[in-house]
């Protein structure tokens, strides 16, 4: 391995290094969401390497159907920068993005999307649609899945599992939320 290849690596381990540990918080944020009887989604947003802005799912909580998680982080972080435009900016998110949020994301002009588990229900960064992806937006995003999949998919899988367990049971489970079930199968 010559110098180059070897400084190049080590700066390839410290964003990994860097992204992983991000991921992780968006999964506390997650089980946030869960312990609040929400779909457990969290999402973080980070600039130069500092929180700027975190949410997690909560549209029941809420009465708002806008309430996903990254929604929060970018509100969050547009207050906090007082600017609507989050530039150079990476979001962490245990879940692929929705269409909402992935327009969300490009109007605020978010460099990076980094996401755990694909959503094959609404996914909106290539697996339904391709909203997060598209050359068409004058914003280009740099994209990013499969970091941290299978806690990303497992926190997911384990609240639809305890809430259909609960429905068995005849407690009553708020109908309101939908199964987002999740593919670990694939990253791009
Ligand atoms: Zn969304």
């Amino acid at each position: 391995m010559t110098s180059d290849e070897g400084s190049e690596f080590e700066t390839r381990n410290s964003k990994l290094e860097t992204d992983l540990k991000w991921m992780r918080h968006a999964l506390t944020l997650a089980a946030r969401a869960a312990e609040e009887g929400e779909v457990p989604v969290g999402a973080v947003l980070v600039k130069d390497d500092q929180i700027v802005g975190e949410g997690w799912n909560r549209p029941i909580a809420g009465c708002d159907p806008t309430a996903h998680a990254e929604i929060a982080a970018l509100r969050q972080a547009a207050t906090r920068l007082g600017n609507y435009r989050l530039l150079d900016t990476t979001l962490y998110v245990t879940l692929e993005p929705c269409v909402m949020c992935a327009g969300a994301i490009i109007h605020a002009r978010v460099a990076r999307v980094v996401f755990g588990a694909r959503d094959p229900k609404t996914g909106a960064a290539g697996s339904v649609f391709d909203t997060l992806l598209s050359d068409r937006h004058n914003h280009r995003i740099i994209c990013e899945s499969g970091l941290l999949l299978e806690p990303c998919g497992a926190i997911l899988r384990g609240f639809f599992a305890a809430r259909r367990k609960a429905q068995r049971s005849g407690v009553e489970v708020d109908a309101s939320l939908d199964e987002d079930s999740v593919d670990e199968g694939q990253g791009c």
